[in-house]
C-alpha cells in the first residue's frame, strides 16, 4: 500500500470521525436550543395570561361591577379576557394557542377536549401535584406543538356567585349561557387548565436547516483539507522521502571509496540472479581479483596515493563491463564481479581484459600496478558462498603462480 493511500485513508478515517463527533454535538446543541426556545415562548405566553386574568381581576372588574346588574359583560371574567386577548395573537403568530379548558364551563367553547379532560383528570386525581406544571407534545408534522398547562382551581368565594347553582348566578349571565352549564363548582376544586400550545415545527425546522449548513461548511473545509493536504503530501513527504531513501539505499549499499556496490549487495545480487537462471538454466560466473603488492604501494607512495589506485581501478573495471555486470568491492585491495549469462571461457576473456586493462597502462604518480584473477562458473548446485569460495582459491592460486594472471577455478568437491 502506497504511503499517499495509507495517508489518505488514515485522513478519511480522522476526518468521518470528526465530521460525525461534530455532527452529534452541533445535531444535539440545535435541537435543545430549538426546544428551550419553544419552552422559553411557552412560558412567556402562559405568564401573559396570567398577567392578563390579574389585570382583569384588579383593575376592570371592580369598575364594572354594577353595571353587571343590567347586562352581563363576560370581559369582565378573566378567563375570557385572557382567551379573548391571546386569541388576536394567533393572527400574527399561527399555531400559538391558549385556552382555558374546563369540564363542565359556562361557555360551550371552554370545554376540555379528550386529552386535555385526562390532564385534568391527572390534576383531580392528585397525579400530577397542582403547584406543578405539565408539559408535554401533541400533533405530528407542521402541528406537532409543545403544551404547558396548569390547574385551574377556585380559590377566591367570589367564583361561587356565578358558579355554584343557577339560583345565585346573575340573572344577566343565566340570559346569555342558561342554567344548564357551569354550576356544580366546589371550593377548591380543580375545574379545568390553563392551557398553553407553541408550535414546534418552525424552531426545529429552523435547528435542521442550520444542521445541514453547519454541517455543509464543515465538509466543505474537509474536503479543502483533504486536498490541500494531498497537494503538499508529494512536496513536503512523498518526494523528500524518495530523496532520502535513495541517500540511504546508497549509504547502506555503496563502497564511498569507490562508488563501486559493497559486499552486502553484491550477495544479494549474486543471490538474485542464482535464483533467476534457476528458472531460465542459463550460466553465472564470478571473477575475484586483488592487486598485487599493494602493500607496497601505500608503504612507497602513501595511504592516499593507494587510494587513489583503488578509485581508478574501480573506473577502469568499470569501462569494460556490460550493464547487467556488477562489480563490487570485496574489501581492502579486493575487487569482485558478478557476470551474468557468461559461461566459463567467456568469464576467463573478460577476466583477462580487465587483468590487462589494469596492468596495460600505468597509474598516476604511482606507475605500473598488477593484480591476480580467480575465475569461478556457478554449477547451479552450489550455494553463493562456495562459488565465491571456489574464485577466491584460483585467485590464491594465481598468487601463487606468479601474480599478474588468470586462473580458473577447480570444479566443485576437486580435490586442492
Ligand atoms: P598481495 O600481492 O599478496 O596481495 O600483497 P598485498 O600487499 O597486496 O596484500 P596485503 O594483504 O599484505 O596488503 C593489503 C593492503 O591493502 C594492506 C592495507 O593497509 C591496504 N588497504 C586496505 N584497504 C585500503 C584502503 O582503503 N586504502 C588504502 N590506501 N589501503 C588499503
Ligand atoms: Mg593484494
Ligand atoms: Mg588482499
Amino acid at each position: 500500500m502506497s504511503i499517499r493511500l495509507k495517508f489518505n485513508l488514515v485522513l478519511a478515517v480522522v476526518l468521518l470521525l470528526a465530521a460525525a463527533g461534530a455532527g452529534f454535538y452541533v445535531h444535539g446543541f440545535l435541537q435543545k436550543a430549538a426546544i428551550d426556545e419553544v419552552r422559553h415562548n411557552s412560558q412567556l405566553m402562559m405568564h401573559s395570561a396570567m398577567a392578563i386574568r390579574d389585570y382583569t381581576t384588579e383593575l376592570v372588574k371592580p369598575h364594572l361591577d354594577e353595571k353587571l346588574e343590567e347586562k352581563f359583560l363576560p370581559q369582565t371574567v378573566p378567563a375570557y379576557a385572557a382567551t379573548e386577548t391571546l386569541k388576536r395573537l394567533q393572527n400574527r403568530f399561527p399555531g400559538y394557542e391558549y385556552k382555558e379548558a374546563v369540564l363542565n364551563p359556562t361557555n360551550a367553547r371552554d370545554r376540555a377536549n379528550e386529552w386535555e379532560e385526562r390532564v385534568i383528570q391527572d390534576f383531580r386525581d392528585g397525579k400530577v401535584d397542582l403547584k406543578q406544571e405539565v408539559s408535554g407534545e401533541v400533533g405530528e408534522g407542521m402541528h406537532r406543538a409543545l403544551y404547558v398547562a396548569r390547574p385551574i382551581t377556585i380559590k377566591q368565594p367570589q367564583c361561587m356567585a356565578c358558579h355554584s347553582t343557577p339560583a345565585v348566578a346573575p340573572p344577566t349571565m343565566l340570559k346569555i349561557y342558561g342554567e344548564k352549564n357551569g354550576f356544580g363548582w366546589a371550593m377548591n376544586e380543580t375545574v379545568g387548565v390553563q392551557v398553553v400550545k407553541v408550535p414546534m415545527f418552525y424552531p426545529l425546522e429552523k435547528a435542521r436547516q442550520t444542521f445541514y449548513t453547519v454541517m455543509g461548511a464543515l465538509f466543505g473545509s474537509f474536503v479543502l483539507l483533504f486536498v490541500g493536504l494531498n497537494l503538499s503530501l508529494s512536496s513536503l513527504v512523498i518526494e523528500p522521502m524518495a530523496r532520502l531513501n535513495l541517500k540511504l539505499e546508497d549509504l547502506a549499499t555503496k563502497d564511498f571509496l569507490t562508488d563501486l556496490v559493497n559486499r552486502r549487495r553484491f550477495f544479494e545480487r549474486l543471490e538474485t540472479e542464482m535464483a533467476a537462471i534457476r528458472v531460465k538454466n542459463s550460466s553465472l560466473s564470478v571473477v575475484m581479483f586483488d592487486i598485487d603488492f599493494f602493500k607496497r604501494i601505500n608503504d612507497t607512495f602513501g595511504h592516499d596515493s593507494g587510494d587513489v589506485v583503488l578509485k581508478s581501478t574501480a573506473l577502469r573495471v568499470r569501462e569494460l563491463l556490460r550493464s547487467s555486470d556488477c562489480a563490487a568491492r570485496f574489501g581492502g585491495e579486493e575487487f569482485i564481479i558478478l557476470l551474468k549469462e557468461t559461461p566459463l571461457d567467456a568469464a576467463m576473456a573478460i577476466a583477462e581484459a580487465v587483468r590487462a586493462r589494469i596492468a596495460g597502462t600505468p597509474f598516476d604518480a604511482v606507475g605500473h600496478v598488477s593484480a591476480s584473477f580467480g575465475v569461478a562458473t556457478w554449477d547451479h548446485k552450489e550455494d553463493s558462498h562456495a562459488l565465491i569460495k571456489r574464485a577466491d582459491e584460483a585467485l590464491y592460486v594465481a598468487k601463487s603462480q606468479g601474480r599478474n594472471c588468470v586462473v580458473q577455478a577447480k570444479e566443485p568437491g576437486a580435490a586442492a
